[in-house]
């Protein structure tokens, strides 16, 4: 049976012990739920948080990370440092971090290759604006986004790459794509990915969906033939709304 990818992006919320109640909540409320869990929470909690959830079937994830493993780099933080906290997976390519702190694809490209290297799990995130929708510019912004984040990644790397598509415009807005259009649009990253490593990997590879989910549209979003799990914002801020989409079947 499939198994969903339900990952938490915390953003820029939570102080430790607002993070520390949220995921002890999460490991009691979820320690039944078989969907593949993980929660992001901002740096200065990732700590305290991996004490709690230690043991339990959620992976601690981060929610960005500096492009190189160590050095003069003021601000940034390692993979070294964030696997030795116990980071398991990280989000890179947030399209808050490609819009409001201008990463490139390159830069992104240079992250994903780092934390691949250090075993990581990677969740890439890829999505169109608005404007690139409407001026149906759709297509090429995604396959670029994922052709060269991806480049150098060799396709034995491909089982620790999850792509989350996530429409600028869907995300932190309340809206969302409708089903249809999520999964045509994870349709074509499959298509892309097959062209760049071949069907089988293409056929493997778990599509979440981003941009306001909430647990009124996770059912419909979740049964769509090329979704395959859901990264989740607002609503993975409380337990009340995150269990019931972790636990949406
Ligand atoms: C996100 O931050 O990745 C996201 C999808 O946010 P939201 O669920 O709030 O739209």
């Amino acid at each position: 049976m499939k198994r969903y990818f339900i990952a938490g992006n915390w953003k820029m919320y939570k102080t430790i012990p607002e993070a520390v109640e949220l995921a002890s909540e999460l490991k009691k409320e979820l320690a039944d739920c078989k969907e593949k869990l993980m929660i992001a929470p901002p740096f200065t909690a990732l700590h305290s948080v991996a004490q709690v959830i230690k043991g339990s079937n959620i992976l601690l994830g981060a929610q960005n990370m500096g492009p190189e493993e160590s050095g003069a780099h003021t601000g940034e933080i390692s993979v070294l440092m964030l696997k030795d906290i116990g980071v398991r997976v990280i989000i890179l390519g947030h399209s808050e971090r490609r819009h409001t702190y201008g990463e490139s694809d390159a830069l992104i490209n240079t992250k994903v290759r780092l934390a691949l290297k250090h075993d990581l799990e990677v969740i890439l995130c890829v999505g169109e604006t608005l404007e690139e929708r409407e001026q149906g510019v759709l297509e090429n912004v995604i396959r670029r986004q994922l052709a060269e984040g991806l480049i150098g990644v060799d396709a034995s790397m491909l089982p620790n790459v999850t792509i989350a598509y996530e429409p600028v415009w869907a995300i932190g807005t309340g809206k969302t794509a409708t089903p249809e259009d999520a999964d045509s649009v994870h349709a074509f990253c499959r298509r892309v990915i097959a062209e760049l490593y071949g069907s089988d990997i293409a056929k493997n590879l778990v599509i979440q969906y981003g941009g306001s989910v909430k647990p009124e549209n996770v059912v419909a979003l979740m049964t769509k033939k090329n979704v395959d799990g859901a990264l989740v914002g607002g609503a993975s801020l409380k337990a009340e709304s995150f269990v019931p989409i972790a636990k949406f079947r």
